[in-house]
């Protein structure tokens, strides 16, 4: 087993590994995948449909279904304790009380034949063992945390007499009600209209300031991630390619993938235009590329990208790291040296004018 991680680190994931055994093969949806919650902190993780984010996440709780995912790898520390290492029973007394999660879509993940204040109570009774009057007190302060309005009232509501939106707050307030360390919120507006999406966020902030709970935020929507996050984990193809601070990733990219997903967001300046999109699709997950996994899209692909996997490494001691050989040092007898500080662009350009190591 590992060394613990700092105090300061909440959450330190480390070479984590979740495959599915199918049919037709195995999928490597998590593969070599690591970061770092800070206790405090919002870190994003953004990439297309499929990337792993959710497998991530669902690794993180321990919510994998096996068979056919199996955890094959890596550790998971978590307040001091690799949680991959806990039994069954020791870790519903994590999962809830010191990490909870919101879900995409609350109808299906709230339950359709009980109140939501039930719901709130039978969490915050199960965690933090104190009796049904005490939790149901409980249930309607978080939902007055929240924002719902008449929370005497709507506590004993069913989620189908509540609005999408509503149900996402129930969801909040649910996560929230015992107190976590961390929240991850999985696509968590992603099936709510704009204006909600617009409150939901500001929610989710406002609650993560006045707790002090670290937020891990699984998104696709970069606007989301420039609103939301202070630093920010890029998967592509179960791997993280790009790591930084909100502003460095979105600012300055430089990872090709990262690039191209900012350069596909519509702009009204663009009206008329046609709009940027990432040529391609995603590997087919039974035969990954050998290489760079984002070789067979890569508008700057050369020849080690095809053979040699690139490392995800940076400059120095923070948290900047890209997996591209065009700001990397080279595979064996490449000559081609790291220009790390340099624009995708003008490594491109670089390397085209045959600049030696
Ligand atoms: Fe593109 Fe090569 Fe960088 Fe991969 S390593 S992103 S293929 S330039």
């Amino acid at each position: 087993m590992g060394t613990p991680p700092p105090p300061d680190v909440l959450l330190d994931v480390r070479d984590l590994r979740t495959y599915f055994r199918v049919m037709d093969g195995t999928v490597p949806a998590v593969d070599g995948v690591s970061f770092q919650v800070h206790r405090g902190e919002t870190l994003g993780v953004v990439g297309e449909s499929g990337c792993g984010k959710s497998v991530t996440a669902l690794t993180i709780m321990r919510l994998i279904e096996t068979p056919p995912g199996e955890i094959v790898g890596g550790e998971v520390w978590f307040n001091g304790r690799d949680i991959l290492t806990l039994s069954s029973d020791e870790m519903l007394q994590v999962r809830g009380a010191e990490m909870a999660m919101i879900f995409q879509e609350p109808m299906t993940s709230l339950n359709p034949v009980l109140t939501i204040g039930d719901q709130i109570a039978e969490a915050v009774v199960a965690h933090k063992k104190v009796g049904h009057k005490a939790a149901w007190d409980r249930a309607i302060e978080m939902l007055q945390l929240v924002g719902i309005p008449e929370a005497q009232r709507r506590v004993k509501q069913h989620p189908h007499e509540l609005s999408g939106g509503m149900r996402q707050r129930v969801m909040i307030a649910l996560a929230l009600s015992c107190d976590p360390k961390l929240l991850i919120a999985d696509e968590p507006t992603t099936a709510l209209d704009v204006t909600i999406q617009a409150q939901i966020l500001e929610l989710i902030r406002r609650v993560q300031e006045e707790t002090g709970t670290a937020l891990l935020l699984i998104t696709h929507d970069l606007g989301v991630v420039a609103e939301t996050v202070q630093r920010v984990v890029v998967m592509y193809a179960g791997k993280v390619v790009e790591t930084g601070t909100v502003d460095e990733v979105l600012q300055d990219p430089k990872h090709p993938y990262t690039e191209g997903l900012l350069a596909s967001i519509p702009s009204q300046g663009l009206r008329g235009t046609r709009l940027n999109v990432i040529r391609g699709s995603i590997p087919n997950p039974f035969r990954m590329p050998v290489g760079c996994r984002f070789a067979p899209r890569c508008p700057y692909a050369f020849d080690p990208c095809r053979d040699h996997e690139p490392p995800l490494e940076g400059p120095g001691d923070g948290d900047r790291r890209v997996a591209c050989w065009l700001h990397s040092r080279p595979p064996f007898g490449i000559e081609h040296r790291p220009r790390y500080g340099t624009s995708t662009a003008t490594a491109l350009a670089q390397r085209t004018a045959g600049v030696a190591s």
